[in-house]
C-alpha cells in the first residue's frame, strides 16, 4: 500500500481511547494528550479539516474522585460529567497555545437516531470546521437514558454505546475520507497475540468483510470499545467510501509518524460508496421494531434489491411508527438488512402474508405497495 496515497486524505475524524489518554495508574497522561494537540494543529495549519471524537471523561473523573471502579450506572455518569470538564479544558487549553479553536459537541444516540436532530448535527459539525474550528465531540454520558433503568421499555438497539461506534457514525454523517483510531493496540492480527506471540499485523484491507468481522475481540479495561467495535467502526466508513486506520497512539508522536508516511497499524480502504441516506438507514437510528421476513423475501431483497411486499412477512416484533427506520430479520432472527417503513405496526399486523392488491380492502387506505420500499433499504 502507498501510505502517501492513502493519507492524500482533506477531512480526518481522529478517535482517542480512554487508555491512551491516561497512564498505566489512571492519571492523565499528560504528555501524550499535547503531543496529539501538536500534531492536530499541525495538521489544520495544513488546510485539513481535523474532527477529534475523545474518550476519557469517566475514566479522568473517577481518577479524580480516587474510585477505584465505576459500579453503577448514576457513579458512570457523575464520573463523566467531572472528567467531561477536566478534559476539554486540557484540549482547550493546549489547542489554544497553536492558535486552535475547538469546539465542544456532547451527542446521545438520540441525536443520531432522530434524522432532524441528525441533520442539524451535520450541520453544526460542517458549521464548526468551515469556520476553522476543531470540533471535540464526546457521548454526553452524564444525560444518556440507559434504556434497562425503565424495565417496562420495549428493548432497543441503541445506535452506538462506545466512542469507535460513535466515530464512525461521526464519519459517515460529514463525509469524512480518513477515520483514524487510536488506542493501545498496533493494529488488527491475524490472530490472537496473547494466544499466539508471533501473530503479524495485517498491514491493509479492502473493506471489512463478515469473515474480518470475526476477529474482532472484546474491550480492553478502561474503554467500552475493543478490536470487534472498532471493526464494526470500520465497517460503516468504509461502506460509505471513507478510509480508516487503526494504530497504535501510545507509540510516540504517532499522528506526526503515519503522516510522514510510516507504516504503523492496519489501513482499510473503501469497498463501497453508499449514499448518506441508506448509511444513515444501515447504522445510525436506534432500533425497536422488527420485520421478520420468509427465505422467499430475504432472498429477494438480498439477491435483486427488491422492496418488501406484505407478502413476504411472517410477522412483526414491538411497537413501531410509519416513517420509521425497522430491523429486517429472517425466521431465525438473524438480522441483515433494514428499512424505514411505509405502514406502522398495527397496519402491518392486517396486512402482511396478503397480495398488495388486498391492502386497500383490509385497511380501508393504501399508501404504497411495498411494506419497506427498495429505495429505503440498506442490507448489512
Ligand atoms: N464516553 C466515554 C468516556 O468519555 C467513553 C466511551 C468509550 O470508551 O467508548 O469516558
Amino acid at each position: 500500500m502507498d501510505r502517501k496515497k492513502f493519507l492524500k486524505v482533506k477531512r480526518i475524524v481522529v478517535k482517542l481511547g480512554t487508555n491512551i489518554l491516561r497512564n498505566e495508574d489512571g492519571d492523565v497522561a499528560l504528555s501524550r494528550i499535547y503531543s496529539y494537540i501538536e500534531s492536530i494543529s499541525k495538521l489544520v495549519k495544513k488546510g485539513k479539516e481535523v474532527v477529534l471524537v475523545t474518550s476519557g471523561a469517566v475514566g479522568l473523573g473517577k481518577k479524580k474522585l480516587g474510585l477505584r471502579n465505576t459500579n453503577g450506572i448514576a457513579v458512570k455518569q457523575a464520573c463523566a460529567a467531572i472528567g467531561q470538564g477536566n478534559l476539554m479544558s486540557l484540549y482547550e487549553e493546549g489547542f489554544n497555545t497553536y492558535g486552535v479553536v475547538t469546539g465542544q459537541i456532547l451527542v446521545t444516540p438520540d441525536d443520531f437516531s432522530q434524522r432532524k436532530k441528525y441533520l442539524s448535527l451535520r450541520k453544526i459539525i460542517n458549521k464548526l470546521i468551515e469556520m476553522g474550528a476543531v470540533p471535540i465531540i464526546n457521548q454526553n454520558d452524564t444525560v444518556t437514558v440507559i434504556e434497562d433503568l425503565d424495565k417496562d421499555a420495549e428493548p432497543v438497539q441503541m445506535c452506538f454505546t462506545d466512542n469507535d461506534k460513535l466515530s464512525a457514525l461521526v464519519s459517515s454523517a460529514i463525509d469524512t475520507d480518513l477515520l483514524l483510531i487510536l488506542s493501545d493496540v498496533n493494529g488488527l492480527y491475524e490472530s490472537n497475540p496473547k494466544e499466539n506471540k508471533s501473530a503479524k499485523i495485517i498491514k491493509e484491507l479492502n473493506g471489512v468483510s463478515k469473515e474480518v468481522m470475526k476477529m474482532g475481540t472484546d474491550a480492553s479495561e478502561g474503554g467500552r470499545g475493543g478490536m470487534k467495535t472498532k471493526l464494526e467502526a470500520a465497517r460503516i466508513v468504509t461502506r460509505g467510501g471513507g478510509k480508516v486506520l487503526i494504530a497504535n497512539g501510545k507509540i510516540p508522536y504517532i499522528i506526526d509518524k503515519l503522516f510522514e508516511y510510516e507504516d504503523f497499524g492496519t489501513t482499510f480502504t473503501p469497498n463501497e460508496d453508499l449514499p448518506e441516506k441508506k448509511l444513515w438507514i444501515g447504522y445510525s437510528t436506534n432500533i425497536i421494531g422488527h420485520v421478520i421476513v420468509n427465505d422467499g423475501a430475504k432472498k429477494a431483497i438480498l439477491e435483486k434489491e427488491s422492496s418488501l411486499l406484505p407478502i413476504g412477512v411472517v410477522r412483526v416484533e414491538n411497537d413501531f411508527k410509519k416513517g420509521e427506520v425497522v430491523s429486517i430479520r429472517d425466521e431465525e432472527g438473524v438480522e441483515f438488512a433494514r428499512g424505514i417503513v411505509n405502514y406502522n405496526a398495527d397496519d402491518c399486523k392486517r396486512i402482511i402474508g396478503n397480495h398488495s392488491k388486498e391492502i386497500l380492502n383490509l385497511l380501508g387506505f393504501k399508501n404504497y405497495d411495498a411494506i419497506i420500499t427498495r429505495d429505503y433499504i440498506t442490507i448489512l
